[in-house]
């Protein structure tokens, strides 16, 4: 399996909830490391551009609403198949639909707020991690 690198945002509604290192423990015990990490509070211009390509979903404003009502966590995480392992330990969209065991089946409450996100594929893997990072502050280990 190949070394990956993938985004993780702990959204939030999952740091209000005081669940950060439960979450970070999901990622470790599973053979992710974090190799990059920071806390902030986004933007509106922030969260619009990292969400750019679901500017016409319908969901789209109140996606932004949530991601900036407080602050998010959000690392790079680094290991061998790490954007669908991440995805795995991440579970469904809806929390209600996902398996049990999955971050958002244990910790999320809904659709909106649904504890994290997970980069989906290489490419946009490559540009959420250029939007929080720059490579002088990732530490592969
Ligand atoms: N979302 C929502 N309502 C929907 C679909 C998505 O609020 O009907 C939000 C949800 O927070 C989700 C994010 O939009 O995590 C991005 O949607 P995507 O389909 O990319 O889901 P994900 O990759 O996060 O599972």
């Amino acid at each position: 399996m190949p070394v990956e690198r993938t985004l993780s945002i702990i959204k939030p509604d999952a740091v209000a909830k005081n669940i950060i290192g439960k979450i970070y423990s999901r990622f470790e015990d599973n053979g992710l490391k974090i190799i990059a990490a920071r806390m902030l509070h986004l933007s509106q211009a922030d969260a619009e551009g990292f969400y750019a390509v679901h500017r016409s979903r319908p969901f789209f404003n109140d996606l932004v609403k949530f991601m900036i009502s407080g602050p998010v966590v959000v690392q790079v995480l680094e290991g061998e198949d790490a954007i669908k392992k991440n995805r795995d330990l991440m579970g469904a969209t809806d929390p209600k639909k996902a398996e049990k065991g999955t971050i958002r089946a244990d910790f999320a409450d809904s659709i909106d707020a649904n504890a994290v996100h997970g980069s989906d594929a290489i490419e946009t893997a490559a540009v959420e991690i250029a939007y929080f990072f720059p490579s002088l502050n990732i530490y592969s280990r």
